[in-house]
C-alpha cells in the first residue's frame, strides 16, 4: 500500500521533471549522463526484473495466475523480443537503464501479489480492462513496427507514416498508456493505478518532447498531427 503511494509520488516527480529535462536516450541523448550501454543490453537489463521478479513474487505470494499471464504477455515481449527486432537504437546511458531496472523491481514487487476476487472473470471491469490492455498493446506494437521499418530503411530519423501516426507523433506511447490503464481497470487495484499514472507521467512529457523535436527537425511535418492524444 505504502509502496503504491510511493510510485504515485514518483509519478508526480517524474512528470514535473520531464517537463524540464527530457530523458537522455534515443534522439534526446546527450553527454553528461555517464557511460552508455548498447541499446539491446540496456533494454534486456531494464525489463528482465518485470519478468523474473514478477513471476517469482506472484508465485510465492499466491498472486493471480491469470493476472501474471497477462502481465508477462507484455513483458516477455518487451524484455526478450523487442530489443532484438530490427536495427538497434542508439546506446543508452547505464544510469538510465539502472533507473529503469530499479523502477521495474519496485513496480513488479507491488503488482505481482494482486489477487483476483472470486468470479472476477464474470465482472465487466475485467473484460473492459482486458480490451483496453490488448487494444493498447496492438497500437503499441503497430507503431513500433512502423518505426522499425524506418530504421531498417537506414536513413536515420524520418517522419513516420500510417496507422495512428496519421493523428499523433507517438502512437507507441499512446498504446502503452492505454495498455496500463487497462491493467489498472482489469486488476482494479491501487498498484495497477499507480503504474498507469507512472506510465502516463513518464511517456506523455516524452511524447511532447518528441513532437517538438519532429516539428523543429522537419519543416514539412504534418501540421494536424498532435503529440500523443488525437485532436488534443
Ligand atoms: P521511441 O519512439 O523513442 O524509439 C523507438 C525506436 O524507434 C528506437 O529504436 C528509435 O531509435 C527508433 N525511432 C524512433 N523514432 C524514429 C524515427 N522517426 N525514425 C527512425 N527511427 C525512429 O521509443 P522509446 O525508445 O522511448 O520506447 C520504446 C518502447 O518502450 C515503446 O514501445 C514505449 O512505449 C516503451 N516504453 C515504455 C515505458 C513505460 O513506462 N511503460 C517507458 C519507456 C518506453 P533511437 O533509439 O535511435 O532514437
Amino acid at each position: 500500500m505504502i509502496l503504491s503511494w510511493l510510485v504515485i509520488a514518483l509519478a508526480v516527480v517524474t512528470a514535473v521533471s520531464l517537463v524540464f529535462i527530457s530523458a537522455p536516450y534515443g534522439r534526446h541523448g546527450r553527454p553528461g549522463w555517464g557511460p552508455a550501454l548498447p541499446a539491446r543490453v540496456a533494454w534486456v537489463l531494464m525489463e528482465t526484473p518485470s519478468v523474473v521478479l514478477f513471476g517469482t513474487v506472484s508465485y510465492l505470494t499466491g498472486g493471480s495466475g491469470l493476472f501474471a499471464a497477462i502481465w508477462l504477455s507484455h513483458y516477455v515481449y518487451r524484455a526478450f523480443v523487442y530489443p532484438f527486432r530490427g536495427a538497434a537504437g542508439r546506446p543508452m546511458p547505464a544510469s538510465i537503464a539502472l533507473m529503469g531496472a530499479s523502477f521495474n523491481v519496485l513496480n513488479s514487487w507491488i503488482n505481482a501479489p494482486t489477487v483476483a476476487p472470486p468470479g472476477w472473470t464474470e465482472d465487466p471491469r475485467f473484460w473492459i480492462g482486458l480490451v483496453l490492455f490488448y487494444g493498447g498493446m496492438r497500437i503499441n506494437h503497430d507503431a513500433d513496427a512502423r518505426l522499425r521499418a524506418l530504421r531498417e530503411a537506414g536513413a536515420g530519423y524520418s517522419i513516420p507514416t500510417g496507422g495512428l501516426y496519421r493523428w499523433v507523433s507517438c502512437p507507441n506511447y499512446l498504446g502503452e498508456v492505454i495498455e496500463w490503464t487497462g491493467w489498472a481497470v482489469l486488476t482494479w487495484s491501487l498498484p495497477g493505478v499507480a503504474f498507469a499514472l507512472f506510465t502516463a507521467a513518464n511517456l506523455v512529457p516524452r511524447a511532447y518532447a518528441h513532437h517538438a523535436w519532429y516539428k523543429r527537425t522537419f519543416p514539412d511535418y504534418p501540421p494536424e498531427r498532435r503529440a500523443v492524444f488525437p485532436f488534443v
